[in-house]
């Protein structure tokens, strides 16, 4: 079947003081009908430009799309103009952010936010835009939707916001949900209930979801398949039994190593391994492969060229020489 998305061969560049920096440097990531793909790694790995070049959110210039195809539903995105583009945002693919105060509105009431959302994208007149929002805050679990509807957006918890957010993302029911760190901001008890509620959302719609986390504990509850991302580039991708059964390059397992360990914190005070090193600026990145720096197994031959992603089992890619 065609993948809903496939972004193929993606560069998107920076233009700074110092030079053109390469963010996203040749990335492949394929989302099918309904399925939940979570792209993993630190900050600065090019995961949210990726995502942002999808919805050609990135502010040109400084940054620009270099190469590369967005295919939605077999059509490329790259070549479209703000107005068309305008129409596919929202509509066909959505996005929620970290911060949900920063993309609400603080003088309206998330009725007149929402309500702007279907009046603009549905067609519906003013009062059939307020029942709709109405029902969509009662879907994400708002209590009392029919008050709420005329709070505003200081008025919720940070875990409401993000519920909120969900909701207005949802309104014109998107075929594609991009979720950039929704939890990251959150604490522990209300991520997992907003990761459920993705969940839950996903079955009752259909979409599809695209989540962008550094935190492989998120990955591991939420993924069908991941994309493992160091760099601008994608160095591991797999189902994510494979992923966390199977993991194959040196930086996936350094992630999964990561991963705290309720358990053992709790008791033993036991220190939580981190991967040692940053991720390198992209401004001329050296040549061969860019974790080098940081891996254990670098040899020499690891330094001269950029390994390809090579398939090791079906549906499992790796970049690493290993
Ligand atoms: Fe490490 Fe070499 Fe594999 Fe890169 S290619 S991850 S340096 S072993």
């Amino acid at each position: 079947a065609e993948p809903l998305l496939d972004i193929r061969g993606l560069k998107t560049h920076f233009a700074t003081d110092d030079g053109m920096v390469q963010s996203v440097d040749g990335v492949d990531i394929r989302i099918n009908k309904g399925e939940t793909v979570c792209v993993v790694g630190e900050s600065g790995c090019g995961k949210t430009v990726t995502a942002m070049s999808v919805l050609k959110l990135i502010a040109m210039p400084p940054g620009k799309i270099v190469d590369g195809q967005i295919l939605w539903q077999g059509r490329d995105l790259v070549p479209l103009s703000a107005k068309e583009m305008n129409k596919i945002r929202s509509k066909e693919i959505a996005i929620v952010f970290q911060e949900p105060m920063t993309s609400l509105n603080p003088v309206y009431t998330v009725g007149d936010q929402i309500g702007e959302v279907l009046q603009l994208h549905e067609g519906l007149n003013k009062r059939e835009a307020l029942e709709r929002t109405i029902e969509m805050l009662r879907l994400v679990h708002i209590p009392n939707p029919e008050r709420r509807v005329h709070d505003y957006p200081h008025q919720f918890s940070g875990g409401m916001r993000q519920r909120v957010m969900i909701a207005m993302a949802l309104s014109c029911s998107p075929k594609l949900l991009i979720a950039d760190e929704p939890t990251t901001a959150l604490d522990v008890t209300i991520q997992a209930q907003i990761l459920e509620l993705l969940q839950e959302m996903k079955d009752k719609f259909g979409m599809s979801i695209m989540l962008i986390t550094h935190a492989m504990g998120v990955v591991a509850e939420t993924a069908q398949r991941v994309v493992v991302m160091y760099a601008g580039k994608v160095v591991e991708e797999a189902g994510v039994e494979q992923l966390f059964g199977n993991p194959r390059h040196p930086y996936t397992q350094g992630l999964i190593r990561s991963i705290p360990r309720l358990d053992l914190a709790a008791t033993h005070h036991t220190r939580l391994e981190t991967i040692a090193g940053s991720v390198p600026r992209l401004l001329n990145p050296p040549p061969g492969c860019r974790f080098a720096a940081r891996c254990a197994h670098a040899m020499d031959i690891c330094r001269q060229s950029q390994p390809p992603l090579r398939e090791i089992e079906p549906g499992h890619k790796v970049a690493c020489v290993l």
